[in-house]
């Protein structure tokens, strides 16, 4: 069948990685069809300001953190920062922890004052050196003792994942911190910050910046292909949906969420537990590794934001199994999909027409400045193959 209409990129999936890209091939001067399945843009980094006024993240907390200043200078075109230190509890045994594992949490486990050297020498003296960890449980019980593994990371992995850590790459559980100094910061890049006014924010600058993108959502792939001829397809959607699954499904998780709105009123009683007036828990995100609690973690972004509102909403987060009708929140970094991966990757590397960039379709569980980095670089690519028109 004809299409009805040309574009020169055809670009499906509004987060990252589509507007990213969309952004730097139009303004070389190309013309660009962007489209998302979803009513709206950012992908899963969508914000928004809920029923009770607060600004939330619809599809989960999403902490912008970068060691790129290439990333960082590029995203500034379209956005000032609100930086943050990203600090999270862990709550477990009845009460809360400092988390990741660093000096206090090693006090709260012994009741007693200690120091680097003392906390340093009990790490070694108790976690199982293993030269080259190959999976989550090994890359944790090479750090840190057993006690804190099952205490922190065991259970909450298996909800997360309904996987066993040792079923895990090695880089799931690596990506957080061991410390043994006093920094309570959840992670450790240079750069931590939110867009001053949200993700959503940031993307209606973007495409404010060029007249060259034409974005249509609430459009399939299946549909959108059907009415755009173009010179160069961008996907970034799961790559296994893009094959027709015809090397069987690749894993994901997904994720239930459970928002709760409070009023200042409502508030009052929380605050012996989170401190201080208008907020509901002591920090940002709260994470539940006990097995007996059916959710992983609670998140108030209202902590990071610094929104000024008296409301605040909290969201729960139930992991579940992926299903054609959810959100593939997750891909699953193990061997045995990779595997599958590779497969699909192999497809996908005869396409001389087709781009797979982000994280749905090069299956990697990568953060928003790694997936930005991606399209960066595959713009330079096309530009420096198809030229300026
Ligand atoms: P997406 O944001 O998923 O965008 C892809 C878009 O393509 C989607 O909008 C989708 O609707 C659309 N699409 C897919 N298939 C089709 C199709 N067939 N037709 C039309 N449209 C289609 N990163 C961080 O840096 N920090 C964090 O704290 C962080 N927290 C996270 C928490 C959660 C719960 C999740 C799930 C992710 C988190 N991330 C975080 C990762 C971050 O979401 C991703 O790195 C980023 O959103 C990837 O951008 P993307 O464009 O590749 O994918
Ligand atoms: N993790 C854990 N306990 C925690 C926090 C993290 O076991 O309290 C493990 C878990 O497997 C999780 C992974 O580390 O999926 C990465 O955690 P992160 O907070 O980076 O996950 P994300 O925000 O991507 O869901």
């Amino acid at each position: 069948m004809q299409a009805d209409a040309n574009t020169d990129f055809l670009i499906i999936g509004a987060g990252f990685a589509g507007l990213t890209i969309a952004e730097r091939l139009a303004s070389a001067g190309w013309k660009c069809v962007v489209v998302d399945r979803r009513t709206h843009i950012a992908g899963n980094a969508r914000d928004h300001i809920d029923r009770a006024g607060v600004l939330v993240h619809g599809y989960g907390p999403h902490y912008f953190r970068s060691n790129s200043p290439k990333v960082v200078d590029y995203l500034s075109r379209f956005t000032g920062w609100h930086r943050v230190s990203y600090t999270i509890k862990s709550h477990a045994r009845g009460r809360y922890w400092s988390f990741p594992v660093n000096l206090n949490t090693y006090e709260e486990l012994t009741g007693k004052p200690a120091t680097t050297a003392a906390f340093t020498a009990w790490l070694e003296q108790n976690r199982t050196p293993v030269e080259h960890p190959a999976n989550s449980e090994e890359v944790l019980l090479s750090q840190i003792p057993r006690e804190l593994y099952e205490l922190f990371f065991e259970g909450y992995t298996l909800k997360q994942w309904k996987r066993h850590p040792r079923d895990l790459d090695a880089s799931v559980c690596g990506r957080i911190p061991i410390r043994t100094n006093r920094d309570n910061r959840y992670l450790s890049e240079d750069f931590q910050a939110l867009p001053a006014r949200g993700y959503t924010a940031l993307f209606e600058n973007l495409l404010a910046a060029t007249p060259n993108i034409e974005l249509h959502l609430g459009i399939d792939f299946a549909e959108a292909k059907q009415r755009w001829n173009c010179r160069h397809l961008v996907y970034t959607g799961a790559i296994d949906e893009f094959y027709g699954r015809r090397f069987g499904p690749l894993p994901y998780r997904s994720l239930r969420f459970e928002h709760q709105s409070f009023t200042a009123g409502q508030l009052r009683t929380r605050e012996p537990i989170s401190g201080k007036p208008g907020f509901w828990q002591p920090a940002m995100q709260v994470n539940y590794p006990e097995p007996k609690v059916p959710f992983t973690r609670i998140v108030e972004i209202k902590h990071a934001t610094g929104q000024a509102v008296d409301a605040t909403t909290i969201v729960r987060e139930f992991p579940k199994d992926w299903t054609p009708e959810d959100e593939p929140y997750y891909p699953v970094p193990a061997p045995d999909s990779r595997a599958i991966y590779q497969k699909y990757a192999g497809l996908a590397a005869a396409e001389p027409r087709t781009s797979f960039i982000g994280r749905l379709a090069t299956y990697r569980y990568y953060n928003m400045d790694q997936v930005t980095a991606m399209a960066l670089t595959e713009a330079d690519k096309l530009l420096a193959r198809h030229g300026t028109p």
